[in-house]
């Protein structure tokens, strides 16, 4: 039996009609079920929210004190006007969701930003049983494709300790929620000492405050001896990137840690020394096993590589179909910007 029809795509976002509600709604509405708290999905000025519990911190930090959230965990059933809705991990960043909806029998997956490697700093991705599935695709290329998240953390220690022993302070560019924690639980905390751009330092808190495990850290703005800084990490959102905030660093070697550095281009236009490629989305293998696993007779493709990855799948015998959504890349995320420009060129092979 085909069952479509109880999610559908609005001016407003993803709507519920039975239960009156939107998942990540980019104009304001009156319910908002949010997947995390990065901030292309949690829009401010709805109503009311439902975010998952493991995630609150970051929502709140998002959303501000004013805004009305309530909060529910993993695997825990609400009833939204009939509707069963419910969390699931997405292993994306702390407190990330994939929303389950199901009514009269009909179940849908919207499975927001998630990726299947390991991250200590939140709960591993999990597959739910769906008739339709809403994926990603910000890396829905065959080019990309990760390696073990250890390769990764060797050379970024590696880069770390090398300035160390030359003098020179390592700045690393990341995004200010997940990734940058990501770096700090990862990273080999013996090195030296690690200090913190504002805006990573304010969410860093919040991720400590839900208890995952990371090291201290200092911000930036509270030193005053500059002399401090000599041979530590220095963790830093993108957008800080070409600013004079580093000039209080001395002399130092900046690094990159995102998925599009896996592709050459994208490194030598962000100008910086090194390129380490770690990423908080589903690379071209790990989209295939979620997307499987969801065992789903419809599948929607966003986000990202949308005709390529429907193609390959409808090729493979899963039956895909694109669902184009108002989506405005975001600083914060994982570099949409980027992508156009740099996707389909050769992959690094250094
Ligand atoms: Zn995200
Ligand atoms: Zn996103």
């Amino acid at each position: 039996m085909k069952k479509q029809g109880l999610v559908k795509l609005t001016k407003s976002g993803l709507y519920c009609e039975r239960g009156d509600f939107y998942i990540d709604p980019w104009l304001p509405v009156k319910k908002a079920v949010l997947t995390h708290a990065h901030a292309d999905h949690t829009y401010r000025g709805n109503q009311d929210y439902l975010v998952p519990e493991e995630g609150k911190r970051l929502s709140r930090i998002r959303l501000g004190d004013e805004a009305r959230i309530s909060t529910q965990k993993y695997g825990a059933a609400a009833d939204i006007n009939g509707v069963k809705v419910s969390f699931h991990p997405a292993g994306h960043v702390l407190g990330s969701a994939q929303v389950r909806v199901e009514y009269k029998g009909e179940i849908w997956v919207i499975s927001g930003d998630y990726k299947l490697m390991p991250d200590a700093t939140c709960t591993a991705f999990e597959p739910v049983k769906c008739h339709h599935f809403i994926t990603e695709a910000t890396f829905g290329l065959p080019i990309y494709r990760w390696q073990p998240t250890e390769f990764i953390f060797e050379e970024i220690n590696d880069w770390w300790r090398r300035n160390r022993e030359k003098e020179k302070v390592s700045v690393i560019f990341a995004y200010s929620l997940g990734k940058s924690q990501r770096i700090m639980n990862g990273i080999d905390r013996t090195i030296g000492r690690i200090f913190t751009h504002g805006a990573v330092e304010r969410l860093t808190q919040a991720y400590r405050e839900s208890g995952v495990d990371l090291p201290e850290t200092k911000y930036v703005g509270a030193v005053e001896n500059r002399k401090e800084f000599a041979g530590s990490l220095i963790v830093a959102p993108p957008s800080s990137h070409g600013s004079t905030w580093l000039r209080k660093f001395g002399v130092y070697s900046t690094g990159f840690a995102s998925g599009w550095m896996i592709v050459r281009g994208a490194r030598r236009r962000k100008a910086v020394d090194r390129g380490f490629v770690l990423s908080d989305h589903a690379d071209w293998t790990e989209l295939q096993t979620a997307i499987r696993g969801a065992e789903a007779e419809t599948v929607y493709v966003t986000h990202g590589f949308i005709p390529e990855l429907v193609r390959w799948l409808n090729e493979n015998d899963i039956n895909a179909k694109p669902l184009k959504t108002q989506y405005v890349g975001d600083e914060n995320e994982e570099g949409d910007v980027l992508k156009d420009e740099f996707a389909k060129q050769e992959v690094e092979t250094e």
